[in-house]
């Protein structure tokens, strides 16, 4: 049966003709940038909708449901589902989906991989050197990096990202430590990695500390001021999961003080917002929450969200339902 579908912001088209082809209305928000909630409660009292597709950007709440009653569904085209008021929707039976897909995986491990090495080789810094004419000619003292055969990268998270980029990482010669609420054997076997029972553990022997947990109240902060100070001053600091995983301010600070080495963050606390300071350091590589933004990425979310909705709407229980 057709069902009214509201999509808040573009995705690839395939996902659209998907719906569409499954019978539904679809209607696409015509927003240029991420709506406020305030925008998403005029879209969706407009148009009496049956299912909502949603981005990562869009805040749905308690509000946000009660605007809507009509809703049934709401599948976020993302991984991570932080921007859903899970437990509200559980109390009123109101699915919600997620899109993890290995293309995504793949590309946010490769993201998180290219972040390290780009930062550990200083290829940013040197990068803006050359372009503001400052190269006068070789030297041996140069802009010298950080080598990664025998170091140790600490993985915060192990799960479908992180354990991907332990395999790229064990290529080039790291060996790698993680933390995660559920250990792990099979990865453990496949990678040699060594399981830490605390960040404790963790955090003062790597070289490299690379976050791939959910935003949780549980992981909200998990790195502040007191973990940070236990890092090694020659540490960089990966995040690709989300912002608020880390203090930023205490982030901030640390960079400043030289506590840590360098950052490399594609996840922000306040994003889009970014303190000046943040964005005027050079030991930091600032990129605006893109890791998963590869062609064939983009694409396979936009099929699995799509698909999500078109099952839960034919009575089968969709792949990525959350709640
Ligand atoms: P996943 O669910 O496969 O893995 C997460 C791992 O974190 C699990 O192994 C889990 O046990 C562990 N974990 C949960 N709470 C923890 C805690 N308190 N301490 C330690 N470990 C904990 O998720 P994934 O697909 O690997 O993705 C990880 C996160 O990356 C997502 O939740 C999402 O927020 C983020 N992400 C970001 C982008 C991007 O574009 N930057 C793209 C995709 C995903």
């Amino acid at each position: 049966m057709s069902k009214k579908i509201f999509v808040t912001r573009e995705i690839p088209e395939i996902g659209i003709a998907m719906l569409r082809s499954a019978g539904h209305n679809v209607t696409v928000g015509t927003f240029r940038k991420p709506p406020t909630k305030k925008e998403i409660i005029k879209a969706l009292k407009s148009g009496e909708y049956d299912g909502v597709l949603t981005l990562l950007t869009d805040s749905i709440d308690q509000e946000v449901m009660d605007s809507a009653p009509s809703v049934k569904i709401y599948a976020n085209y993302a991984s991570g589902f932080d921007n859903l008021a899970i437990a509200e929707a559980q109390k009123r039976g109101i699915a919600v989906t997620n899109a993890p897909t290995n293309a995504s995986s793949l590309s946010v491990a490769q993201f998180a991989i290219t972040l390290m090495l780009t930062l550990m080789a200083r290829i940013t810094e040197a990068d803006r050197f050359v372009k503001k004419g400052k190269y006068v000619g070789w030297s041996a003292t140069n802009f010298v990096g950080s080598g990664m055969t025998g170091k140790k990268l600490g993985l915060i998270g192990a799960g479908r990202i992180g354990s991907q980029l332990a395999l790229y990482a064990k290529a080039l010669g790291f060996s790698v430590l993680y933390f995660d609420v559920k250990r792990n054997e099979v990865f453990e076997k496949e990678c040699g990695a060594t399981f830490c029972s605390s960040l404790d553990e963790l955090l003062p022997e790597s070289d490299v500390v690379s976050i791939h947990v959910p935003l949780l109240d549980s992981t909200r902060h998990l790195i502040d001021e007191k973990r940070l100070s236990s890092m090694k001053s020659s540490a960089f600091l990966i995040n690709t999961s989300r912002g608020a995983v880390i203090d930023e301010k205490a982030l901030e600070k640390a960079l400043k003080k030289s506590v840590i080495a360098g950052a490399g963050l594609d996840v922000f606390e306040f994003e889009p917002k970014i303190s000046r300071g943040l964005r005027k350091l050079e030991n930091v590589i600032l990129t605006p929450h893109i890791a998963s933004a590869s062609d064939s990425a983009r694409i396979e979310m936009a099929k699995v969200t799509a698909q999500n909705i078109i099952d839960y709407f034919e009575g089968k229980a969709p792949a990525n339902l959350v709640s």
